[in-house]
């Protein structure tokens, strides 16, 4: 049996789709496509859909927060080109034994987090689903075309950038697996897989600072998400280990579960943080600018002319391009 890969899947797609008008800018193959209207101003298109027993359980989801989920894991795809969600269509696949109080306590969180970002649900569909929910959420969001931040414009020598701690959400899942989602001590951790956090103001805020090159966010791990990063701009990357933000929950809670907190910050998915490049003279006026807006980022490691991403460790190089999550089929 030959397994597919997502990303062997969505290449043979790619493959099959014909060129589009000249106003599309970029089709498949970045955070979102990217369509030139009027003003200077591109529109920004991107889906995603979560599904029970793939991407969450039931067992341990708390409903309002997997509607938050939906919408945020949407937002992060705008905010990792530099614009801001404006719209979204909400397409969800209803089981049978699905109660009503679910169905409002999902939407309840849906619509919240678009009012947080001062979107508007615009449409959708309802389809009977068999034995498992689903939720396909698809966003559009705005910005200036000369901002837009591609995966193609890493250039070797930029400094490569994340913002927050990594490998929380993957820490956090393992608990929730465990049973241990309501341990006061796990509630961070927890809360980065349930609820995460999109990084879509930070996100219009580097991008509308001139400062970087690069972007896109963090949701298959770094070395997967890099990885997209150095193949779209035909670069190499080489990350240093200790460079690596883990929170102090992680570095406490991994260990005790049998993990390696570094392994589930690079290996580890659904962070939702930010990965992007940056030239070496932007380091100083990048780090006021995100101290400014309450944002922390960490220099990780840097472009370099080769291919593929290096993990530096110990003094040691160790390939681990595409070493991150990955769904297969
Ligand atoms: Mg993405």
């Amino acid at each position: 049996m030959h397994h597919l890969s997502e990303r062997n899947i969505i290449e043979a797609i790619a493959r099959q789709s014909r060129g589009g008008p000249p106003e599309l800018i970029k089709g498949i193959g970045d955070d979102c496509a990217v369509v030139r209207k009027a003003g200077g101003l591109v529109d920004l298109w991107t889906t995603d859909a979560l599904v029970q027993g793939v991407h969450f359980d039931l067992a341990w989801h708390p409903p309002r927060l997997l509607g938050r989920k939906a919408a945020s894991v949407n937002i992060s795809d705008i905010g990792a080109m530099g614009g801001r969600p404006r719209f979204a269509l909400l397409c969800l696949g209803l089981p049978a034994a699905c109660s009503r109080q679910l169905l409002d306590e999902l939407m309840a969180g849906f619509l919240e987090v678009l009012t947080m970002h001062d979107m508007v649900l615009v449409g959708g569909d309802t389809v009977f689903a068999g034995e498992r929910l689903m939720l396909s959420v698809t966003v559009c969001g705005e910005m200036e075309e000369r901002h837009v931040c591609y995966r193609a414009a890493a250039r070797p020598d930029d400094l490569i950038w994340v913002s927050g701690c990594l490998g929380d959400a993957a820490c956090g899942l393992a608990l929730c697996r465990q049973g241990l989602r309501a341990e006061e001590a796990y509630l961070s951790l927890c809360r980065a897989h349930l609820d995460p956090q999109p990084q879509a103001r930070l996100g219009r805020l580097l991008a509308q600072s001139g400062l970087i090159h690069a972007m896109m966010d963090i949701s298959d791990g770094l070395a997967t998400d890099l990885a997209h990063i150095c193949k779209a701009s035909g670069v190499g990357a080489e990350i240093m280990a200790p460079d690596v933000p883990l929170s102090p929950e992680l570095q406490k809670t991994a260990p005790a579960l049998q993990l390696a907190p570094l392994e589930l910050a690079l290996q580890g998915g659904e962070d939702y943080q930010l990965v992007f490049t940056a030239p070496a003279d932007s380091s100083a006026p990048l780090q006021d600018l995100c101290r400014g807006a309450g944002r922390d980022i960490a220099c990780v490691g840097r472009i370099t002319a080769g291919e593929g991403v290096m993990l530096c460790r110990e003094g040691e190089r160790q390939d681990i391009t595409f070493r991150g999550y990955e769904h297969t089929f």
